[in-house]
């Protein structure tokens, strides 16, 4: 274990007992994703990970939250010649221009950071063709002086920010095959929150092949956490009793708030704390404030929706971005589309939905879905045929 990587921590809180949290889960998120046993420094500012393959672990770490920054590390004595000489080294002398940049946690030490990085900077002067450029320069130099040796480096990676996730216990995404819901998922993730997902199902209405495209977008979200399980509900005779029913245009409103009713039960059976959605504020019928506040009705869950406030291009620049949009715009319906009426209301009446969904029995359907609901945690396999 040749290599060091130095990690700085994101959104740190001051408090100390979230600090020790955020650290602790941290460091087991990331034994999680990257998979291999690497012995991992940490104190309150720093993480350091002694590894053979800096490189390749960097970019694995690139996806964890809580990350600020990432940079191969070496270190050193704190002794001037030992950090000049290693400063010197690593220097890549394809650039022009350089400023050295000193931190001292260690304030006992005899010599001010400004003027440390004069000494340095005065060294690499004379031994090389560099200039100083401290605005703009091709490359910083990073000394960073603590108790048990100096570290020094020259690039950082940019980490993914936010919170480790798990910091703020669980919730429950609605994740459909659309755009929206993998990147919902992703948003709250990097507030820390630990997210499972739920997928209504329809078949034979609904295909395989839209079940499995789910099942690829919880893998590709899973990128992030490693925590994610998929639930699928058996949604087929709900949709069907909403078909027969009710009206045409309070179809979908009806869809909704069953979908609700069942995830926030669900929710609180497997200890998730919110619900998390893909809704964006006027982008279909339903996703009108009006539809909203009569979906959101049967739930007094929070439900967050990260997605609420973005235009469409903003939350596929995301979804581009995290990998998901790929297999987003895969031409698959789902339960939604099948049933779609010609006139959807835009402004449902919450006395009318109640109304129309006394038509059917639903509370027993909802207790009958929630007993079969399958769970896929193994997303290792790229097996995505039919496994239910
Ligand atoms: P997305 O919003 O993910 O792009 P979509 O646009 O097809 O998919 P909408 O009809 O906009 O989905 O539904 C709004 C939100 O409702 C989705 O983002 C998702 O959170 C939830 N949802 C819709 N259909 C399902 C489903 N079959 N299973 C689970 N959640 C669903
Ligand atoms: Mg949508």
């Amino acid at each position: 274990m040749n290599e060091l990587i130095m990690i700085k921590y994101g959104e740190l809180t001051t408090k100390k007992d979230n600090r020790k949290q955020f650290i602790k889960i941290l460091t087991q998120n990331i034994e999680r994703l990257i998979e291999e046993k690497y012995e991992i420094i940490k104190d309150n500012s720093r993480m350091y990970i002694k590894c053979d393959d800096a490189i390749n672990i960097s970019k694995k770490l690139q996806k964890i939250f809580g990350i600020h920054g990432i940079s191969i590390v070496y270190k050193v004595n704190n002794n001037f010649d030992d950090v000049s000489q290693k400063a010197l080294s690593i220097m890549d002398k394809t650039k022009k221009t350089f400023k050295v940049v000193t931190k001292r946690a260690d304030k006992d030490f005899e010599i001010s950071s400004m003027d440390y990085s004069r000494k340095i900077g005065g060294l690499i002067l004379k031994n090389s063709e560099y200039k100083v450029d401290v605005h703009n320069p091709d490359i910083i130099l990073n000394i960073e002086i603590r108790k048990e040796g100096t570290y020094i480096y020259t690039d950082e990676l940019k980490g993914a920010g936010g919170y480790p996730v798990g910091v703020q216990g669980k919730g429950l995404l609605m994740l459909s095959g659309g755009i929206d819901s993998p990147v919902a998922g992703y948003l709250a993730m990097k507030r820390g929150v630990n997210v499972e997902c739920i997928y209504f199902d329809s078949p034979p209405h609904t295909s395989v092949e839209a079940k499995n495209k789910v099942k690829k977008l919880a893998k590709i979200i899973n990128e992030y956490s490693g925590l994610v399980k998929l639930h699928i509900v058996p949604f087929t005779k709900i949709q069907e009793e909403i078909y027969k029913n009710c009206p045409d245009n309070y179809m979908i409103t009806i869809m909704r708030r069953m979908m609700y009713r069942i995830t926030e039960k669900y929710a609180k059976k497997i200890k998730a704390k919110i619900i998390i959605n893909g809704e964006s504020i006027g982008q279909v019928a339903s996703q009108t404030l009006d539809s909203i506040a009569c979906i959101n009705e049967v739930t007094n869950m929070p439900v967050i929706r990260p997605v609420a406030t973005y235009d469409k291009l903003e939350i596929i620049d995301i979804a581009k971005k995290i990998d998901t949009y790929e297999t987003s715009i895969l031409p698959y319906e789902d339960c939604c589309t099948i049933f779609v009426p010609k006139h959807p209301v835009i402004k449902p009446e919450l006395i009318k939905a109640k109304e129309y969904e006394k038509a059917f029995d639903y509370e027993k359907l909802i207790e009958e879905s929630i007993e079969n609901i399958k769970v896929i945690t193994d997303f290792k396999e790229d097996k995505f045929e039919d496994l239910l």
